[in-house]
This record gives C-alpha cells, sequence and structure tokens, in this order.
C-alpha cells in the first residue's frame, strides 16, 4: 500500500485540491479547498463510507483561490484547518481577495492549528514533514513525504514556472531560497503544485528557467503565476495572467 494521491481540478483558477488518503488507516487529508470544491467534498463522502474520515485541512498559503472553500470543509467534515501564520493576514482579507477577483466572498474560516518549519504533519502511517517555503507569500509551506517522494508545492514551484512574487508580501530573493529547498530534494521526488501538471525535480532542474538560475535575478521578473491582486487598476492584467 501506500499513500494515494486524488486530483480535483477546481474552479476559475484551475487550482489543483489534493485529497491525501490512506485508505487501510482509514484517513485522508485535504490540502487548499478551493473554489468550486463540491466534486472533491463528493469523493470524501463517498470516502466516509467506507470508513475514510477527512482528518484535516492544510492550506499552502492563504491565497483566495487556495482558501475559499475552507469554510464549507470545515463544517461539513469537521476537520481542523492548518496553515502558517504569516499567512493569516491574506486569510483576514478573503472577503477583499474575493471581491476583487470578481467572485461572491464566501464564509471566512480560521486557522485552528499553525504549522511551522520542521513541522510533521500525519495522514494514517504516512508522515509529510513541513518546508516553510515564503516568496509567493510570506507564509507559504511544501509538504515533503519523504517516503512518497512526493512533494505539495503550493505556488511555490510550477511545471516550468514559479509562483509570482509581485503581489504584497511577496520576496523574490525568499522565493529563491525556497526553490533552494526545493531542488535540494530528491531529484525523484514528485512535485504537486496548487496549478498545473505534476513535475518532478529531475524534470524541473532540467529544464524550468527559474531552477537553472538559481544565482540570477531571473526572478525578479516574475509576474506570471496564480495569485489576486490588490490593486484595482492591475485586475485586467492579473486575470490573464491566471
Ligand atoms: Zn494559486
Ligand atoms: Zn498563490
Amino acid at each position: 500500500m501506500s499513500l494515494r494521491v486524488e486530483t480535483f481540478v477546481a474552479g476559475p483558477l484551475a487550482n489543483n485540491i489534493y485529497l491525501l488518503v490512506d485508505e487501510a488507516a482509514g484517513e485522508a487529508v485535504v490540502v487548499d479547498p478551493s473554489i468550486d470544491s463540491g466534486t472533491a467534498r463528493a469523493r470524501v463522502r463517498q470516502l466516509q463510507s467506507r470508513g475514510v474520515r477527512l482528518m484535516a485541512i492544510w492550506n499552502t498559503h492563504g491565497h483566495f483561490d487556495h482558501v475559499y472553500d475552507n469554510a464549507l470543509w470545515k463544517s461539513e467534515f469537521g476537520a481542523p484547518l492548518w496553515m502558517h501564520r504569516d499567512d493569516l493576514f491574506w486569510v483576514e482579507r478573503l472577503r477583499e481577495q474575493s471581491l476583487w477577483m470578481g467572485l461572491t466572498a464566501p464564509q471566512t474560516a480560521l486557522p485552528d492549528r499553525w504549522i511551522e518549519a520542521g513541522s510533521v504533519m500525519r495522514v494514517g502511517q504516512y508522515a509529510a514533514r513541513v518546508l516553510h517555503t515564503p516568496g509567493h507569500s510570506p507564509g507559504s509551506v511544501s509538504f515533503v513525504c519523504d517516503s512518497e517522494n512526493v512533494c505539495v508545492s503550493g505556488d511555490v514551484l510550477f511545471h516550468g514556472s514559479v509562483g509570482r512574487t509581485d503581489l504584497p508580501g511577496c520576496s523574490p530573493e525568499k522565493l529563491r531560497q525556497s526553490l533552494r529547498q526545493l531542488v535540494a530534494l530528491p531529484a525523484a521526488t514528485r512535485i504537486l503544485p496548487g496549478h498545473g501538471e505534476a513535475t518532478t525535480i529531475e524534470h524541473e532542474m532540467a529544464t524550468n528557467p527559474f531552477c537553472l538560475d538559481l544565482s540570477g535575478d531571473a526572478l525578479d521578473d516574475a509576474s506570471d503565476g496564480f495569485a489576486p491582486v490588490f490593486d484595482e487598476a492591475d485586475s485586467q492584467n492579473a486575470q490573464e495572467n491566471n
């Protein structure tokens, strides 16, 4: 048996919602309940009927598209919500983030537990350690399950790209440092990003310009990732880029 990863692409920004399932132990965790997460919730109900419980909701970071349905998941499944405290300010602005993007503001769910660098999260018999990987947002984290060679990277590292660094709380230099943490993982590590297709460290090291030049300034131009903007005037541009 191994840890099963189920991927649901949801919402206007094509977010990846991940269910991490240890069926034998009867435990599952959801990562980033995005907008329009109904299909993933229906899947959890189906798993429940087979004796699998949703144990926790993990957020990779606080941008609206990753936390939008947190409240629905908390109230339906009664699972605690975990995130890094440095992104609390984003969650507290969920209403504004949503309205700026032309979406109805959802109910805001506040975190129940804090994730920190080095925290070890559990899904049944599997452990996932937390890397604090700021840059795209101050409280971005990546979940690394060493035994399964899997890393859920949020909007830090994508197939062929990285998260944008032109929003409040962003830092191109911190993103570079975070990428250095990720590329230090074993080459075969499967990367499960917040948007787009899965990849591996090996593939990104060979092809991703942001990984190829981690000492250079390539990230200073990074503005084509997935995230909301504060500035009304930028929203047209952001929608094109999201
Ligand atoms: Zn995103
Ligand atoms: Zn983001």
